[in-house]
């Protein structure tokens, strides 16, 4: 595929209905599932992300990619379709942000190891086994696609918090 027919996608924001829904399960590999690994690739990277899912720019079919790199430089750039957790161990507070909830970074609870089983990009079975931030990203990602986001997984006085500074951020812009 040709640079010029990637697309860089603006990422949904909270509270975006899109990125509530669960996403579905992709049936056939075409060349718009193709298409769409390589515009969530190129948004990634423009925002300067560690992970996508294809709902965070509006497609709610069950794909991710991730790329921890510039994090944890053993790992490296994948796109997994269909992912499905297979395993997990431990359980550990790992702060993190999300794309899609600007400014908000705050500790959520996530598995310190897990595997995951799904089918890559050529439609061949493949697992991920990961502890630290491969492991964190992943199950962030695959949260997205059961419409999950870091918000839903806060006390409620964090998330009101959260809340009310998004409004008045609005209010702000709605002034002249
Ligand atoms: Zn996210």
């Amino acid at each position: 595929m040709k640079d010029k027919e990637m697309a860089v996608l603006e990422i949904l924001k909270y509270p975006h209905p899109t990125l509530k829904k669960r996403s579905k399960e992709v049936e056939r590999i075409d060349g718009g599932i193709k298409r769409l690994i390589h515009d969530m690739t190129e948004t990634m990277y423009q925002a300067n992300g560690i992970g996508l899912a294809a709902c965070q720019i509006g497609v709610p079919q069950r794909v991710i990619v991730l790329d921890v790199s510039p994090i944890d430089t053993q790992q490296s750039f994948f796109a997994m379709i269909n992912p499905e957790i297979i395993s997990q161990e431990g359980e550990i507070d790992h702060e993190e942000g999300c794309l899609s909830v600007p400014e908000c970074f705050e500790k959520v609870k996530r598995k310190e190891k897990i595997r995951v089983k799904g089918i890559s990009p050529e439609g061949k079975e493949m697992e991920v086994a990961g502890e630290g931030i491969l492991a964190f990203a992943l199950q962030h990602e695959i949260d997205h696609l059961n419409g999950v986001l870091i918000l839903d997984k806060l006390s409620h006085l964090k998330r009101e918090i959260y809340r009310n500074k998004l409004k008045k951020e609005k209010r702000k812009e709605e002034k002249p």
